[in-house]
């Protein structure tokens, strides 16, 4: 498919529908939310009443062939608000495991439920941290073991920070099935809900995107069956028995290029809702007789600002085509997308704040939450060390550590 920037009908369309919700419903609610740290339901539920929240929306925004429909809804639900927008997103960590690994048996059956329905909403969780386990994935210590008499797995671990943790209905939970084979000696797994043994903690307070939820979740010899391993036994003996062959390296990486420019968008969105606040005080604002925009210190700030998100977002968008449009991330555009949202929305939040000077420190003026809210974005999805890890992987052919 060719790579066009000017957006079709449909796309605008769904820009313009997001951008609505954003501004109506989550924009208003942002500041009580990350003040009571609590999940959103009823702002969950508007979402999934108008069909923003749920399986639906998902395929239409993936069957969009030029990729752009994910990177431009993110980025408008994230202009409303990061914390709530991560409310209603973080479902689609566990939807994109499922589907990137699942057959399409498993799809069917296990996506409906992780968003429930309109009148009783429900969150899924993927749990792939660990205490000693977060860039490094591969010295993951969470294990599932198969017992052949009752085609049964048995799951024992703890998971840390996961997104929906515990209060999901559906966790997707990643374990070693064979520690000796290091990252590619994992797989994926459905726990239902209601199973027996898995526990999450009480909800982590963290510095930003308070009113998503984040926990540690326990796995006490969880019993799920046979049918609850992604893409099925004979899939993951095959794939084992290639790693063990010496094949080549696992399909993750391309899985997690593929994601990071969705994840990008949602930086560019509070980034862009910090500048857009910060432009419009600036013209107001009025120091030394004139509003303070008609200081260059400040109006060059502006500049830079919008300079960096609009770069930003043509990297999102091109991780996004290239993804949706099978090419080869030959130089880790997925990675750069996300380390260049992620970094630019950090540094744009934090100029927001300085140029409303005092009244940017205080929760009283949105860049102060949108400032806390960007942090994350150079930690979670990938460091920017890991990022420019794989970049320079990628670029260079050679194994830099
Ligand atoms: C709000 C929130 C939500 C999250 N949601 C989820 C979720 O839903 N599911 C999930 O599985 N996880 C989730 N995470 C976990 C997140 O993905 C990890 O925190 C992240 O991958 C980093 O791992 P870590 O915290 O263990 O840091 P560490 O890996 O301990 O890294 C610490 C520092 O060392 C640096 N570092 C590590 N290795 C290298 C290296 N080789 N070269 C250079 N620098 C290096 C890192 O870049 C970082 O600066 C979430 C985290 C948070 C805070």
């Amino acid at each position: 498919m060719e790579f066009w920037l000017d957006l079709n009908e449909e796309q605008s369309d769904l820009r313009d529908w997001v951008h609505g919700f954003a501004e109506s419903v989550v924009r208003p609610a942002a500041a009580e939310w990350d003040e009571r740290e609590e999940t959103p339901w009823p702002v969950l539920q508007e979402a999934a009443k108008i069909g923003l929240y749920g399986f639906e929306f998902l395929i239409n925004t993936w069957s969009d062939n030029s990729g752009l429909s994910l990177p431009i809804a993110n980025e408008e639900l994230f202009w409303g608000d990061g914390g709530i927008g991560m409310a209603i997103s973080g479902t689609s960590l566990a939807v994109a495991a499922i589907y990137g690994s699942g057959t399409p048996e498993q799809l069917v059956e296990w996506v409906p439920q992780c968003f429930g329905d309109p009148d009783a909403p429900k969150v899924a969780a993927f749990c792939s941290t660990e205490p000693e386990a977060g860039s490094d994935v591969g010295s993951m210590r969470t294990r599932a073991v198969y017992h052949e008499a009752t085609d049964e797995w048995v799951i024992s671990g703890q998971k840390a920070y996961a997104t929906n943790g515990g209060i999901a209905d559906v966790h997707v939970v990643t374990a070693s099935v064979d520690p000796s084979l290091g990252s590619r000696g994992q797989a994926a797994f459905i726990v239902p809900p209601g199973t027996e043994g898995l526990a999450g903690s009480r909800k982590l307070k963290k510095l930003g995107l308070r009113a998503s939820h984040t926990a540690d979740v326990f796995f006490d010899d969880v019993r799920i069956p046979g049918s609850c391993l992604l893409g099925g036994k004979e899939a993951l003996d095959e794939r084992l028995a290639r790693a063990k062959a010496g094949g080549r390296k696992n399909a993750a990486m391309r899985t997690f290029e593929l994601s990071r420019p969705a994840v990008g968008a949602q930086a560019i969105g509070i980034a862009r809702a910090a500048y857009e606040y910060a432009l419009e005080y600036a013209k107001t604002r009025v120091q030394f007789g004139r509003p303070i925009i008609e200081n260059q210190a400040i109006a060059f700030a502006l500049a830079d600002m919008r300079m960096e998100i609009d770069a930003a977002r043509l990297l999102v968008w091109r991780a996004a085509w290239m993804g949706r449009n099978d090419k080869p991330f030959s130089a880790g555009e997925g990675s750069m997308s996300k380390l260049k949202a992620g970094e630019v929305a950090v540094a744009v939040t934090e100029k927001a704040v300085q140029i409303l000077g005092g009244a940017g420190y205080l929760r009283e003026h949105p860049v102060e939450r949108m400032f806390r809210d960007a942090k994350i974005y150079t930690i979670f999805e990938g460091t920017s060390e890991i990022q420019r890890l794989v970049i320079s992987r990628a670029i260079s052919g050679l194994q830099i550590r």
